[in-house]
C-alpha cells in the first residue's frame, strides 16, 4: 500500500528545550502502525498531514506517547484558542457528564439558555438572536438558509443570489462548498448552481485590484443583476491565505449590502473569539454584519458552532421547522462556555494581539531574506500565512512550503500540512495563550528550517 506521507522513520537531532523534546526517529517507530491503520481504513482524502501521533495536549504544547513535545502551531486546526487541554474546560465537561446529562436537543436545557444569553451578550446590535450547531460546515449551511429565506421575502424568488468570493472556503458540505471559491473542491457537484456566484477576493497579492468597482464589474460580467443577490458572505480574513480585504473596500461592501437589502454575513468559523487580535474579526473593519458564524475557537474544544444574527432573520422559520440533533447539546455547551470565560478572563484577545505584532514583524524579517517567501499575511493576531514561491515569481512552492513544515516538526514545532494556492502557504496559528518566550523560540525553528530547506533545494539545483 501506498501513502501520501512517507513513513520511513529518520533519525533526527535530539532536541531539548523548555518547550520542545524530540527524543526519538520521526516519524516514531511505534507510531507507524496507528498511523497506517488509520490510512488503510479511513478515506485516502484524510492522509497527508504531518505523521504526529497526539496523546495529550496542554497548553500550547502536545505530546506522543513516545517522550516528544511541540510546540503547537495548528492549535488543532484552529480549536484551541483558549489552550490544549484547560483545566476549566475538562472541569465544566466533567460537571455536566457527572450530573449525569450527555444528550437532548428538543428539550430546553439550563446550559444552553446560558449559553445563547452569553453569545448573544457578546455580539453587537442587532446580532441578537444565535443559533448553536455542531459544525462549521453546519452554520454556513444555516447562514446560506436563512439568507436565501430573506432575500425571497423580500425580493421574490429571484433574490436568491449568494455571492461570496474566489478562494474562500466555507466548509466541505454541499452548501458550504457552493458558495466555496477553490474550484478543484466542487468538481464533484457536476450542476453548479447558478445562485452561487464567486467574486475575485481584493488581497492586494493575488488579486492585485483591491476596488470595490471591482466587485461591481465582477457581478455584472457573470450576468447577476445586484437587485437579486440575497446575501454576500465573505471569510474575514481567508483561511487559505490569512489575508484581509482592504477596510473600505468591506465599508462600502456594508453600504451596498444595505443599499440591496442583502445580508452581509461574516464566516468567522475561523476567524472569531480572539484569534486576529479582536474578539470578533469584523471589528477590524468597523462593520457589523447581518449574520455571523463561528466554530472552531468558539468551544475550544468539543464540536460546537453558532449562527448568530439579526432576529428578524433568525426568525423567518417557523417553530418546529428547525430539529437538529446535535443542536446545543448538554457537554459541548458547558465546554463552549467555560472556553468563553477563558478567553475573557485572561484577556487573550490582547494577547494575541500583542504577540500577533512580533509574530508579524519577525515574518517580514524572514521575507526580507528569503526571496522565497513572496507573501506574508499577519499582523492582525495569532494567525498568518507565509506563503512560499518561486522566487522572483508569485507561482506557489507546494514542496518548499511542505518541507519547512516537515523540518519544524522534526524540531518540535508542529504544524498542519501547508494550505491555500498550490498548497504553498504554511499557516501559523498557535493557542492564544502561547507566551513571548515560546512564539519566540518556534519562529526560530521556523527561520532555521527555511534556511536549511532553501539551502538543500540550491545544493540540489547545482548538483541536478
Ligand atoms: N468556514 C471557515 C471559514 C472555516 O475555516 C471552516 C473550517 N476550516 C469551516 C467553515 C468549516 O468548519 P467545519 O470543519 O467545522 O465544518
Amino acid at each position: 500500500m501506498s501513502y501520501a506521507v512517507d513513513l520511513t522513520p529518520r533519525p533526527v537531532p535530539r532536541v531539548e528545550t523548555r518547550h520542545r523534546r524530540i527524543v526519538t526517529q520521526i516519524p516514531v517507530p511505534e507510531s507507524i502502525p496507528i498511523l497506517k491503520g488509520l490510512y488503510d481504513r479511513e478515506p485516502r482524502a484524510l492522509q497527508g498531514q504531518p505523521p504526529v501521533v497526539w496523546d495529550r495536549a496542554e497548553g500550547f504544547q502536545v505530546y506522543d506517547r513516545w517522550g516528544n513535545c511541540w510546540i503547537d502551531w495548528s492549535s488543532g486546526v484552529l480549536i484551541t484558542n483558549a489552550g490544549h487541554g484547560r483545566r476549566e474546560i475538562v472541569e465544566a465537561i466533567r460537571e455536566m457528564i457527572d450530573k449525569p446529562l450527555l444528550a437532548t436537543f428538543a428539550f430546553a436545557t439550563e446550559i444552553r439558555a446560558k449559553l445563547v444569553e452569553k453569545l448573544v451578550s457578546l455580539y453587537p446590535d442587532p446580532l441578537n438572536k444565535a443559533l448553536v450547531l455542531s459544525t462549521g460546515s453546519e452554520a454556513v449551511e444555516n447562514a446560506i438558509k436563512f439568507a436565501r429565506t430573506y432575500g425571497v421575502k423580500v425580493g421574490g424568488r429571484a433574490k436568491h443570489v449568494i455571492v461570496s468570493f474566489t478562494g474562500a472556503f466555507h466548509g466541505r458540505t454541499l452548501g458550504a462548498q457552493l458558495a466555496g471559491g477553490i474550484p478543484q473542491l466542487k468538481e464533484w457537484i457536476i450542476n453548479l448552481d447558478p445562485g452561487f456566484v464567486q467574486v475575485p477576493f481584493p488581497d492586494g497579492y493575488y488579486c492585485e485590484n483591491t476596488s470595490f468597482d471591482y466587485f461591481l464589474e465582477s457581478l455584472e460580467q457573470q450576468g447577476v443583476d445586484p437587485r437579486n443577490v440575497a446575501a454576500v458572505m465573505l471569510e474575514t480574513y481567508q483561511g487559505g491565505s490569512a489575508a484581509f480585504a482592504p477596510v473600505d473596500y468591506i465599508r462600502t461592501l456594508r453600504e451596498w449590502c444595505t443599499g440591496h437589502d442583502a445580508l452581509l454575513i461574516f464566516d468567522e468559523v475561523q476567524a472569531g473569539f480572539g484569534r486576529t487580535g479582536k474578539f470578533h474579526a469584523f471589528e477590524h473593519y468597523g462593520v457589523v454584519p447581518d449574520l455571523c458564524t463561528g466554530g472552531k475557537g468558539l468551544s475550544g474544544s468539543l464540536p460546537q458552532s453558532a449562527l448568530v444574527g439579526r432576529a428578524d432573520v433568525l426568525d423567518l422559520h417557523p417553530p418546529l421547522s428547525l430539529t437538529i440533533t446535535h443542536a446545543g447539546s448538554p457537554v459541548p455547551s458547558a465546554a463552549t462556555l467555560a472556553s468563553i470565560e477563558l478567553l475573557l478572563k485572561e484577556n487573550l484577545t490582547e494577547n494575541s494581539a500583542r504577540l500577533g505584532r512580533l509574530l508579524d514583524q519577525r515574518l517580514r524579517g524572514m521575507q526580507e531574506r528569503y526571496e522565497e517567501i513572496g507573501f506574508v499575511a499577519a499582523g492582525r493576531g495569532l494567525v498568518a500565512g507565509v506563503a512560499c514561491v518561486k522566487p522572483g515569481t508569485k507561482t506557489p512552492d507546494g514542496d518548499l512550503a511542505k518541507d519547512v513544515v516537515w523540518r519544524c516538526m522534526e524540531k518540535g514545532v508542529l504544524m498542519f500540512a501547508p494550505v491555500g494556492p498550490g498548497l504553498g502557504t504554511i499557516k501559523i496559528c498557535p493557542p492564544l495563550m502561547i507566551n513571548d518566550e515560546a512564539l519566540n523560540e518556534s519562529l526560530d525553528v521556523l527561520d532555521e528550517a527555511f534556511g536549511e530547506a532553501v539551502e538543500a533545494r540550491r545544493k540540489e539545483a547545482v548538483t541536478a
